[in-house]
């Protein structure tokens, strides 16, 4: 396995950064999880098209251009020859000292790890998540915004204990006022009476790219989607629920805290969105090596 760093590959044992990085020291920097299916690295341009976004919001200067940092990914997927993973593209604030101040960071450093990925058991997409809602709060627009994609966790793992300590797949987090937001790593979305629903940025949920692609299976289908403020109330008596993420795809979501969501089984339109999303990953995407 063959490690990006600035420019460079490394081996794992040899991929170090400095201890006086402030994405360690702070949390300061932003990333990406990028899959790739099939020699195609799936919706690569939104993802750079996000990390860019979140770059400008925090006033990080990512130090490779658009067009090399679509290259240094592609190659760092060549140079590990793999043909179905997962990318971790991390870009950091880089070497300062122990004070909080970005301003003493001379360059940002920019870290790309290509892998196989571990998917979550089929069965689960065959059988479908159980949920429960976390007491930990997603945490406010205001103070950090959700849709920075940040180096700064913490909030989700917090949640991700409780939800494991809970014995469930996934745990669904409430924003300050009690809406939904989002899942610790995943967007939720709920279907009633055959129309979509999904929380809005603004109620703390991350755009994700799997999100992105709902909303244009949603409309190839003639399927209505809307963006309101959801309670659990609205899942609980929702028909269908689902998952969205880069490692979990589209994923059911078929119970929340006890209660069987719709029949308790994967719903018939969670199954059209899961069958048409493979179809996609299968398919489209960016061409990793040359006559693809
Ligand atoms: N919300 C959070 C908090 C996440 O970390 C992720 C995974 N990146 C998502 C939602 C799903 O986003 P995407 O579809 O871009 O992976």
């Amino acid at each position: 396995m063959k490690i990006y760093i600035d420019g460079e590959f490394f081996a794992p044992a040899d991929a170090k950064i400095s201890v006086f990085d402030h994405g360690l020291l702070y949390g300061d920097g932003i990333f990406e999880g990028i899959r790739f299916y099939n020699g195609r690295v799936f919706r690569l341009e939104a993802h750079l098209d996000r990390l860019w976004d979140s770059a400008r919001s925090i006033c990080l200067q990512i130090p490779l251009d658009r067009e090399e940092m679509r290259e240094a990914t592609l190659e760092a997927i060549r140079q590990n020859e793999l043909r179905d993973g997962y990318i971790r593209l991390v870009v950091t604030r880089g070497v300062g000292d122990l004070g909080l101040s970005p301003s003493l960071c001379k360059k940002a450093s920019v870290i790309i790890i290509a892998a196989n990925i571990s998917l979550y058991p089929a069965e689960l997409y065959a059988r479908g998540l159980e949920v429960v809602t976390c007491a930990t709060r997603r945490i406010a627009p205001a103070a950090l915004s959700p849709t920075v994609k940040s180096l700064n966790y913490l909030n989700n793992i917090l949640a991700k204990i409780e939800a494991q300590n809970a014995g469930a797949g996934e745990g669904l987090m409430l924003n300050e006022q009690g809406y939904v937001a989002e899942c610790t790593g995943d967007n939720v979305f709920a279907i009633k009476r055959g129309a979509l629903t999904t929380p809005p940025a603004s109620a703390g949920a991350l755009c994700g790219i799997t999100r992105g692609v709902v909303f244009e299976m949603a409309a190839e289908f003639g399927v209505s989607i809307s963006e309101p403020n959801l309670t659990r109330h609205d899942l609980f008596t929702a028909d269908e629920c689902f998952l969205t993420g880069t490692a979990a795809e589209v994923i059911p979501m078929v119970r929340l805290d006890g209660r069987p969501i719709g029949d308790g089984q994967p719903g018939p339109l969670t199954t059209r969105f899961i069958e048409r999303f493979s179809e996609l990953t299968r398919t489209t995407g960016t061409p990793i090596y040359e006559g693809q």
